[in-house]
C-alpha cells in the first residue's frame, strides 16, 4: 500500500490522479490533499477519499474546510498555508507526491518532496524550469525518484533505456523528439493573433487542462518550458532536444538513437496514462483510458514550429542556453504575462514582447541557492508589473 499525497488534487492532474486512484484501492490511499480556495470542491474529494490532513490557502479557507467536515469527516485534519504544503509533501507518512500545483506556487513543496527523499511525481513543470540545477542537486542529495507526468516527458522516460542516467551519449541516443500539438492557433491566420480572447486561446483542441498550462500551449511557451524541462530530467543539451509539431497528439515523444531507431509512446492524448504509469512504475496499471485504435485516426502528421508564429519557443530556447538565472526570468515573467491576459489586461501578442523586454532588462547571474532563485524571480515579476502598467 503506498501513501500518496497529492498537492493540487482540486486540478485538471488532480483530479486525473484521483480517478486513477480510485481505481486500485487495494495499492494506493491518500495521506494528504491540497488544494488553494476551491473548499467545496476539496471537501468532496476529502469525503470521497479519506485522506490524513488537507491544506488550503488561508484561515478562512480552512474554516470553512472543517466546518464541511465536521459532520462525517471530523478526523481529517484541516492545515493552511505554504508551510503545510511543505509538511505534507515532506511528511513520513507519505510514500510518494503527486507535485500537481501549477506554477512557481508549487516549488517549495516540489523541493520539500525531494529533499526529503520521496518519489515525485512531476507534473509541476514550473518548478523544475525555474529551480534547475538546485532541484536536481537535491534529488541526488536525498536519493529521491523523479518520474515525470508531463505526456511527453513521460513518454521519453518510456523510450529510454532502463539504466539511462541523464547522459545520452552513454547509450547511444542521439536526439529527443518533444511532440507538439500546435495548440488551438496553428493555422490562425498570423494578422489576427491579437484579437485572440482567453476563450480562444484556453480551448485546446485535444487536451483539457487548467487555464495557465491551456494559454502556455496557445503561444508554445508549454513546450519551450517543456524543452528546458526535458534538459533537466534527461540531461539532454538544447541541440539534442527538437521540438516537432503533430497535432494528432497521438505520439507523445520520441527517442532517436545512433543506429537510426527511433522509439516512439503512443496513444490517447489523456492525462491519466502517464499518472497511472509513474505511480505504478515499474509495474503498469489500468488507467481507465481507452485503447488506441489508429485505424480510427488513420493520419499522423508531421512538421516543424514556425518562430515567427511562435516566439515563445525560440525564448525558452535561448533561456536554456543562456543558462544562470535565465530560465527562472522566462518562468516568472511568462507566469505575470499569461495572469494579464487573462484578466483582460494585454493582448494575446503581448505575452512574447514582455517576457522578451524583461529578459533582455536583467542582468543573468548564476543562481547557487533558493533564496537567489526567489529574488530572481521576484524581480522577474516586478519588471513585467512595471511594464504592463
Ligand atoms: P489547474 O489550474 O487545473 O490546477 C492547479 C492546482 O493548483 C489546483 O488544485 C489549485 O488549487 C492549486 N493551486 C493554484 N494556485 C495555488 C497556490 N498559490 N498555492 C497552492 N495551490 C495552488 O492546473 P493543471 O492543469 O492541473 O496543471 C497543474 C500542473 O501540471 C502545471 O504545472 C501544469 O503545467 C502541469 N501539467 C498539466 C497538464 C494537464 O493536462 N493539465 C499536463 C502536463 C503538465
Ligand atoms: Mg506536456
Amino acid at each position: 500500500m503506498q501513501n500518496i499525497t497529492i498537492l493540487g488534487s482540486t486540478g485538471s492532474i488532480g483530479m486525473s490522479t484521483l480517478d486513477v486512484l480510485a481505481r486500485h484501492p487495494e495499492r494506493y490511499s491518500v495521506y494528504a490533499l491540497t488544494a488553494h480556495s476551491r473548499v467545496e470542491q476539496l471537501a468532496e474529494q476529502c469525503l470521497k477519499f479519506k485522506p490524513q490532513v488537507a491544506v488550503v490557502g488561508s484561515a478562512e479557507a480552512a474554516q470553512q474546510l472543517s466546518r464541511l467536515l465536521q459532520a462525517q469527516a471530523p478526523q481529517i485534519e484541516v492545515l493552511h498555508g505554504a508551510a503545510a504544503l511543505c509538511q505534507v509533501a515532506s511528511a513520513s507518512a507519505c510514500d510518494a507526491v503527486m507535485a500537481a500545483i501549477v506554477g512557481a506556487a508549487g516549488l517549495e513543496s516540489t523541493l520539500a518532496a525531494a529533499k526529503a527523499g520521496k518519489k515525485i511525481l512531476l507534473a509541476n513543470k514550473e518548478a523544475l524550469v525555474m529551480s534547475g540545477q538546485l532541484f536536481i542537486d537535491a534529488i541526488k542529495q536525498s536519493g529521491a525518484v523523479l518520474l515525470p507526468i508531463d505526456s511527453e516527458h513521460n513518454a521519453i522516460f518510456q523510450c529510454l533505456p532502463h539504466n539511462y542516467a541523464r547522459s545520452p551519449a552513454a547509450l547511444g541516443v542521439e536526439k529527443i523528439l518533444l511532440t507538439a500539438s500546435g495548440g488551438p492557433f496553428l493555422t490562425r491566420p498570423l494578422d489576427t493573433m491579437d484579437a485572440v480572447t482567453p476563450a480562444q486561446a484556453i480551448a485546446h483542441p485535444k487536451w483539457v487542462m487548467g487555464r495557465k498550462i491551456s494559454v502556455d500551449s496557445a503561444t508554445m511557451m508549454n513546450k519551450g518550458l517543456e524543452v528546458i524541462e526535458a534538459h533537466w530530467l534527461f540531461g539532454a543539451a538544447a541541440s539534442q532536444i527538437e521540438v516537432v509539431i503533430h497535432p494528432q497528439s497521438v505520439i507523445h515523444s520520441m527517442v532517436s538513437y545512433i543506429d537510426g531507431s527511433v522509439l516512439a509512446q503512443l496513444g490517447n492524448p489523456d492525462m491519466r496514462t502517464p499518472i497511472a504509469h509513474a505511480l505504478a512504475y515499474p509495474e503498469r496499471i489500468a488507467s481507465g483510458v481507452g485503447a488506441l485504435d489508429l485505424t480510427v485516426i488513420g493520419q499522423l502528421q508531421f512538421s516543424r514550429p514556425d518562430l515567427q508564429r511562435f516566439p515563445c519557443l525560440k525564448l525558452a530556447y535561448d533561456a536554456l542556453m543562456a543558462g544562470g538565472s535565465a530560465a527562472t526570468i522566462l518562468n516568472a515573467a511568462n507566469e505575470v504575462a499569461v495572469q494579464a491576459f487573462l484578466d483582460e489586461k494585454i493582448g494575446f501578442g503581448m505575452i512574447a514582447q514582455l517576457i522578451a523586454r524583461t529578459m533582455d532588462s536583467l542582468p543573468l547571474c548564476a543562481v547557487t541557492d533558493i533564496e537567489m532563485l526567489l529574488e530572481q524571480d521576484g524581480l522577474a515579476r516586478q519588471t513585467v508589473n512595471a511594464l504592463i502598467s
